[in-house]
């Protein structure tokens, strides 16, 4: 794989390769934007095209370098990430910087990989920051992360930054299709990834999530009629859906028919994403009014966070049903 068929980062793409082109190469680099939109694959294409024998301004995809790159065993092309619990922590940049000691073996340049950069705890974070501050010579740092806000000023002032967009509706289902998936799933699922390829396919795989959606869907749709118990039944479900999978999958989704209702009501069919509910969805925004959509989708957005900063999920998704439950006029 080549920079040609990075999908949707055309800015980012052409940054790195001014750089190649010129041969300004920066010693540390920050790529960010939501999981699942090509900055891992980026990162390891730029490096493919760093070490390539080519030298041009995108890999060969023939020479050894390449395929070393392409087998996963390239020595000079090291990847780390959060191997327990919830953190980089410090021995793990002391084991790069261990590693970065070493010339590289091949060319000249060595590069390392930083997945989760905003999981880096603050130990690790700032003895990385002496590795950023006087980087070998043959050394590129190239740091992943969702959000700037978890890092350390100093780590991102040290960074060439190179922001990844969100990618289109479009480009994910044409992805899905060109790997074979039927454009009857393709078509709903690239709705429903939120600007993430990494999330289509994570949910394209997943056998249980149409079954999933559409328990979802339907207890919203008839919320008001839930008595207290079928609410705690309801939230024991999502706990176990999203423990299943991502739970910004199941928080999207749950947002998704609440921003439905509200274009269905602003007759924005074409932008619905839950298309196949059209008839639930018209019945949906006779009952609720705009504000009251609007703070269902802060609550939900919240309630997110909460759970996200280890707040107990069961409590905080109880709550929030049963707020969302008090919200209908009906
Ligand atoms: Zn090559």
């Amino acid at each position: 794989m080549s920079f040609q068929k990075i999908a949707g980062q055309d800015a980012a793409v052409r940054i790195l390769q001014d750089e190649l082109k010129s041969g300004r190469i920066h010693h540390a680099y920050l790529f960010t934007g939501k999981r699942g939109i090509g900055k891992k694959t980026t990162a390891v294409e730029f490096a493919k095209a760093l070490f390539c024998k080519d030298e041009g301004i995108d890999s060969c995809e023939k020479c050894l370098s390449c395929r070393k790159i392409e087998h996963k065993n390239h020595p000079d092309l090291i990847i780390t990430g959060i191997e327990e619990g919830d953190s980089i922590k410090i021995d793990q940049i002391r084991e790069l910087q261990r590693e970065l000691s070493y010339k590289p073996f091949d060319g000249r340049w060595k590069v390392h990989i930083i997945e989760d950069a905003d999981s880096l705890t603050p130990e690790a974070a700032n003895s990385l920051l002496k590795t950023l501050e006087e980087p070998p010579q043959y050394g590129v740092i190239i740091l992943l992360a969702e959000e700037l806000d978890q890092l350390l000023p100093t780590v991102i002032s040290r960074c060439q930054k190179i922001q990844f967009n969100p990618l289109s509706v479009k480009i994910i289902e044409a992805k899905l299709l060109e790997e074979g998936y039927q454009e009857e799933d393709t078509k709903l699922i690239a709705r429903l990834a939120d600007g993430s390829l990494g999330r289509a396919f994570e949910l394209i795989k997943n056998e249980d999530f149409p079954a999933q959606r559409k328990k979802i869907l339907e207890r919203l749709y008839k919320i008001s009629e839930l008595d207290a118990v079928s609410i705690f039944r309801f939230v024991d479900e999502l706990i176990s859906f999203i423990n299943d999978m991502d739970e910004s999958s199941i928080f999207y989704l749950i947002l998704s028919w609440y921003r439905d209702i509200i274009l269905y009501n602003q007759g924005y069919y074409n932008e619905i994403i839950n298309y196949d509910y059209l008839e639930q969805l018209k019945l949906s925004s006779q009952y609720y009014s705009l504000e009251e959509l609007i703070s269902i989708m802060e609550l939900v957005n919240n309630i997110e966070g909460y759970i996200k900063s280890n707040v107990k999920k069961d409590l905080a998704l109880q709550v929030m049903m049963f707020k969302i439950r008090a919200k209908k006029v009906k």
